[in-house]
């Protein structure tokens, strides 16, 4: 199976390419839900958590998102220990996931698909990009937040000319009307390439 890697930083509008390939009939694996849901269903990544974060993480069974949030907010060690958890479970599960799917090809939706080397799962990558200043409006009224604090989540990710050098193809997402025929025409090359590898 054929897998395509989507990546894009906050509000460049990747959750939305997404939404389009999911329209044309191809199945997309958001891996940030996955690895929340993993977070709290699969009891082997538990029982890792639990053992280097603490027994306290789960609550009545429940993962305490809250209390991991603020373990690993700004330690980038701390941090680094939970995705080395986190990212190999996601893995094999999207690994699974994907040979269960009947499809020309799958989509891996990621954030951080380069920084967390999960571009290695897929065979083609997508960045999606927008202008800084578009993110931040549509961020905003997205999630009803302050300019400022999504201008840090964008300082603290890994900027768009490193995220369009390192993929296969970049989509720019400036004007709604384009979006739906730029994925239209990567949908029918995948298709392709999919049905010619
Ligand atoms: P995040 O990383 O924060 O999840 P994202 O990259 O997935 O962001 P989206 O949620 O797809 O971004 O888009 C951010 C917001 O901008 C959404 O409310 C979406 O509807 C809107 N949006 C996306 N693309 C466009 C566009 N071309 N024109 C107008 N609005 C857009």
């Amino acid at each position: 199976m054929m897998k395509v890697g989507i990546t894009g930083g906050i509000g460049s509008g990747k959750s939305t390419v997404c939404r389009l390939f999911r329209e044309r009939g191809i199945p997309v694996y958001d891996s940030d839900a996955e690895a929340k849901r993993l977070m709290q269903e699969d009891a082997a990544l538990r029982q890792r958590i639990a053992a280097r974060f603490g027994a306290e993480t789960y609550r009545d069974g429940r993962l305490d998102r809250a209390r991991l949030a603020e373990r690993v907010f700004g330690d980038a060690e701390e941090l680094s220990a939970l995705n080395a958890l986190v990212h190999p479970a996601v893995m094999a599960d999207f690994a699974r996931w994907s040979d269960s799917q009947q499809a020309p090809y799958v989509v891996l939706e990621s954030a951080i698909l380069f920084e967390a080397g999960l571009e290695h799962a897929v065979q083609r990558t997508v960045a999606v990009l927008a202008p800084e200043a578009l993110r931040i409006e549509r961020t905003c009224r997205r999630d009803g937040t302050d300019a400022e604090a999504v201008r840090r989540r964008i300082a603290a990710q890994m900027d768009d000319d490193t995220r369009s050098r390192r993929a296969d193809v970049s989509i720019v997402n400036i004007f709604e009307e384009d979006l739906a025929p730029a994925v239209a025409e990567l949908d029918r090359r995948f298709r392709y390439e999919a049905a010619h590898a």
